[in-house]
């Protein structure tokens, strides 16, 4: 029996789903969520971003706190009410899910809690509490998103070795920890713990940390890492876990074949992510995976099935949260009706470690790779008054400009506030920005958004703060 019949079904609640959902209702349409927690919010508000945000800002009141004894300011080391602790992360995350929750009903959609599996191009089955329902629907939006990669063969069931979503429960302070994995989950979770007083140790299988990033940038925050944590481990993988009494026996191997054994209280694995498409029901309909797992679309968000849209972290790289919204809005969009496409210039990236790591754009390793002309413009923060008076002038902003044009092709900033800061290259790079256009704005002073016009100023040669003619 069809329980219900909808114009569109939306399968997955994260912010690629509820994005799309809200949109969808906005332009008129009759909308449907399925979605296996009580509130829209997916792994992003559940168990990733907001959590970890929460926790990073904790652990920046904590290092803040310490440094400031170079400044005659000196406190006590902190008393962690672990307890007090979890449960205002957990207000965090209910606050703003119980705020979609009110969002999704203003706009009159129908939140079904279940587990949807398609049936057929215009149906799908729902598990819920009360039973299995069924829902037809014109169109629908795939929006499962991805869960943590476990390393095949080092599996174990001991609670002690945990994912992301494990270690953002905040179980306990372990004595050690060992992080499984050097990019930006491992690590931004490695320096809350690290905050809150457990010794961590990374272990990461390429030559550097944030592999995929741009490692001219990358070398701040390693530089930090390592003074913070007990042990960077790069060119090394995990052979062995061991779970013994008095902890998890690690078995790491060098690149020479050499092994350690070392003791930990609690290991996290974070190697990865991969989409959830198993039990999808989508043998069903005619969607196509590729190679590395993701849904195949166009730039319209359509899959190989007409009735059927995919966007988010199941429909490929990179698999982050504002990806997943603005490829939510223009499925939305297409299935209203609207002339729209997924054609951004620049997809903001974000390490929120400490300093934060964000570009947009081009990067120079890609540039490097695919045989692009850039020029490069570099302004270290040590010339920077703001990051002087922030104690921070170990940052750098570097802009990739097109050298025929003087278009800003790209910008990687790495500091405290990288994050935010980055949101003017996004712009720049947008909406076709040259360097001189950077150089005219007028940027607030002392701020580190200066460093974005001074950075512009450098490809000129005349930068107020640094003096490096430019080469003839
Ligand atoms: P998801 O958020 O994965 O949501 C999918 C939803 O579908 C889930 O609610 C799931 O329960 C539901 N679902 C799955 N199968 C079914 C089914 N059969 N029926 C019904 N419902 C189903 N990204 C950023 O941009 N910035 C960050 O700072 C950031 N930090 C992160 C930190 C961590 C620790 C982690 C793990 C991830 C982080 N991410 C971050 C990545 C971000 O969370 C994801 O890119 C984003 O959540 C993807 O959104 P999505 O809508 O594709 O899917």
């Amino acid at each position: 029996m069809a329980n219900k019949s909808t114009q569109l079904a939306v399968l997955g609640g994260g912010p690629g789903g509820y994005a799309a959902a809200f949109m969808a209702a906005d332009l008129g349409l009759d909308v449907t969520m399925v979605n296996l927690e009580e509130n829209p919010g997916g792994v992003c508000l559940y168990r990733g971003c907001i959590p970890s945000k929460a926790l990073l800002h904790v652990a920046k009141v904590i290092t803040e706190s310490r440094e400031a004894s170079e400044w005659g300011i000196t406190f006590d080391e902190p008393e962690i009410d672990l307890d007090k602790l979890r449960s205002w992360k957990n207000d965090v995350v209910s606050q703003m899910t119980g705020g979609l929750k009110t969002l999704s009903g203003q706009r009159k959609i129908t939140y079904i809690q279940g587990r949807g599996q398609f049936t057929g191009p215009n149906s799908m089955s729902i598990e819920t509490d009360d039973g299995e329902k069924t829902l037809e629907f014109e169109h629908a939006i795939l929006a499962t998103g991805s869960v943590p990669v476990e390393i095949p063969g080092l599996s174990l069931d001991d609670e002690r070795v945990m994912d992301s979503t494990g270690a953002l429960e905040l179980p306990e302070l372990p004595g050690k920890m060992l992080v499984i994995g050097g990019g930006y989950i491992g690590l931004e979770l490695g320096q809350v713990y690290s905050a809150l007083g457990s010794e961590v140790s990374v272990v990461e299988m390429m030559s550097n940390l944030l592999p995929g990033a741009d490692q001219d940038l990358v070398k701040h925050v390693a530089n930090r890492v390592k003074s913070q944590f007990v042990d960077v481990m790069t060119d090394s993988k995990v052979t062995e876990m061991k779970a013994q009494k008095n902890g998890i026996k690690v078995t790491i191997e060098d690149k020479d074949g050499g092994q350690q054994n070392k003791i930990y209280d609690r290991v996290l694995m974070s190697i990865g992510r991969k989409t959830v498409t198993d039990g999808l029901g989508l043998e069903n309909t005619a969607i196509e995976i590729d190679d590395n797992g993701f849904v195949v679309t166009d730039e319209q968000c359509r899959t190989a099935e007409d009735s059927i849209f995919a966007i988010g972290d199941i429909a490929g790289e990179p698999m982050l949260a504002h990806k997943a919204s603005h490829e939510g809005i223009v499925a939305a969009e297409v299935i209203s009706g609207e002339k729209a496409a997924f054609e951004p210039y620049a997809i903001p990236a974000v390490v929120f470690t400490d300093p934060e790591l964000a570009w947009a754009g081009l990067t120079e390793s890609q540039a490097k790779k695919e045989d692009i002309d850039y020029e490069l413009a570099r302004f270290p923060w040590a010339a920077s008054g703001r990051a002087t008076t922030l104690g921070r002038s170990d940052g750098m902003t570097k802009l990739l400009i097109d050298p025929e044009t003087e278009r800003i092709l790209g910008m990687g900033i790495v500091g405290p506030g990288a994050g935010e800061l980055i949101a003017e290259g996004v712009l720049a790079i947008e909406m076709a920005a040259t360097a001189e256009d950077l150089k005219m704005s007028i940027h607030p002073h002392p701020t580190l958004s200066e460093t974005v016009m001074e950075s512009a100023e450098v490809f000129f040669g005349h930068s107020t703060h640094i003096y490096r003619p430019k080469r003839k």
